[in-house]
């Protein structure tokens, strides 16, 4: 049903067919817990956690509470050159005791895309600093996504989100996801002289839900050791609960260099996004003596209070009602929920187990035949009552970690109605 009031609205949304947008706007009124409801009234399971950030859910009083507390005590305040405020410095602290590395640095940006090219710039930096400034190239995989700021779409290796843009920052090649050898390969073609970082996100999200090969992560983190490449772990979709840990990739015995991280670090309710910088990489920035090398980069909304205020009552929710494991606890119970799609004669895979997060990859053959299908089976769910984020060859689900069994049940019932109706 197409509201009045959105259609041919001048509002422009992101990856988005606007010819096809304009007369089905989906107009999200309110949330609470698992669920929303449009702006006529019908309620809908957000199966995927809004664009898979709303670890604990919609309408929390507590992050309306802290937001306006903080909105009446101090709205806003940059963290330029000398100036902090006191949620940014309590966050910062918070993060960095819980990162794997002790002693970590943390430096905020206003999303996901902001801190992965603070990430590049920083790995570029701190190797300029410490003598060896050639080592400036960046390694990413295919499929992985970074965000669409500068860096972050040319370290991205999903084809078709690079297309048109002409000339991205060079000095970035791919390898495939799932080979730990490319990689190694791909370091010594360019020369470990010469290469900075890798990027990896622990699970891909949106070039799929693809969770790595067995091994894959520890060998990728000992390879990049051994060539004093940076490894980036890009947990903006893995932290916060989604893989059962607080940062996703603490799921392995691994060190990063740097975390990304954003999304369920407010739950989604305010933007922010969080570097986690490991003491090595921060060093020649921290010097404990004035002269030290200046990182001349920062956004206007770096630490901003009432996100870093709505950031600590998130992790206060986190703690206080222990959403973290969950994301590991409902892991199996999720895969079970889609169990009954594998034998559907439309799909090609349903990739669950890793996190409370899964795909279902439709057929190629039926692909090749409707590459809209994954769009109008996004369409059918949410007919059936359910909101799923539809991929290049299927669709995506990552429930709230406060779902439970109802909600399970309603996957199960619903998308195998859904698919029902695609043909
Ligand atoms: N990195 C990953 C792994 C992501 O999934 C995303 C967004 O989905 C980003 C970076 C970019 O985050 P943002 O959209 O907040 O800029």
């Amino acid at each position: 049903m197409v509201s009045s009031a959105s259609a041919r609205n001048p509002l422009w949304h992101p990856f988005a067919d606007m010819g096809a947008v304009d007369g089905d706007r989906l107009v999200i009124a309110r949330g609470e817990g698992s669920y929303v409801w449009d702006d006529e009234g019908k309620r809908y399971f957000d199966a995927t956690a809004s664009l898979w950030y709303a670890n604990f859910g919609h309408g929390r009083e507590e992050i309306a509470q802290a937001v306006a507390d903080q909105l009446r005590t101090l709205d806003s305040y940059n963290l330029f050159g000398y100036n902090a405020n006191e949620p940014a410095l309590k966050l910062a602290e918070r993060v960095s005791a819980l990162a794997p590395e002790p002693g970590s640095k943390v430096f905020f940006g206003s999303g996901g895309g902001d801190v992965v090219d603070t990430a590049v710039k920083i790995a570029r930096s701190y190797f300029a600093h410490t003598g060896r400034p050639e080592k400036v190239h960046v390694i990413g995989r295919v499929q992985g996504y970074h965000g669409t700021h500068g860096f972050g779409t040319a370290v991205g290796g999903i084809a078709a989100n690079t297309a048109g843009f002409g000339p991205l920052p060079g000095d970035i090649s791919h390898v495939p996801y799932d080979s730990a050898e490319a990689l190694e390969a791909e370091i010594l073609r360019v020369g470990p002289e010469r290469v900075a970082a890798f990027f990896c996100e622990p699970v891909i999200g949106a070039g799929g839900v693809l969770p790595p090969p067995d091994g894959y992560i520890e060998t990728v983190a000992d390879i990049c050791r051994k060539h004093d490449v940076l490894f980036v772990a890009d947990c903006v979709i893995a932290a916060f609960g989604r893989l059962g840990t607080w940062f996703g990739i603490d799921r392995w015995a691994v060190k990063p260099d740097m975390i990304t991280t954003a999304k369920g670090i407010t739950g989604g309710t305010i933007p922010l996004g969080a570097l986690i910088v490991a003491p090595k990489v921060a060093e020649p920035f921290f010097t404990g003596e004035p002269g030290a090398p200046v990182l001349r980069h920062g956004a206007t909304y770096a630490g901003h209070p009432v996100a870093c205020a709505a950031g600590n009552a998130t992790l206060d929710i986190y703690e206080r009602d222990g959403l973290i494991p969950r994301g590991r606890e409902l892991e199996k119970p999720l895969a079970d929920a889609l169990s009954g799609l594998v034998s559907h004669p439309l799909v090609a895979e349903v990739r669950a187990g890793l996190g409370f997060l899964a795909a279902v990859e439709l057929k190629a053959e039926f692909l090749a035949s409707d590459a809209g299908a994954p769009n109008r089976l996004q369409r059918m769910a949410r007919e059936e009552g359910i909101l799923v984020r539809n991929l290049a060859k299927g669709i995506a689900v990552s429930p709230p970690l406060i779902a439970g069994e109802a909600e399970l049940d309603l996957l199960a019932s619903a998308l195998p109605r859904a698919l029902e109706r695609l043909v």
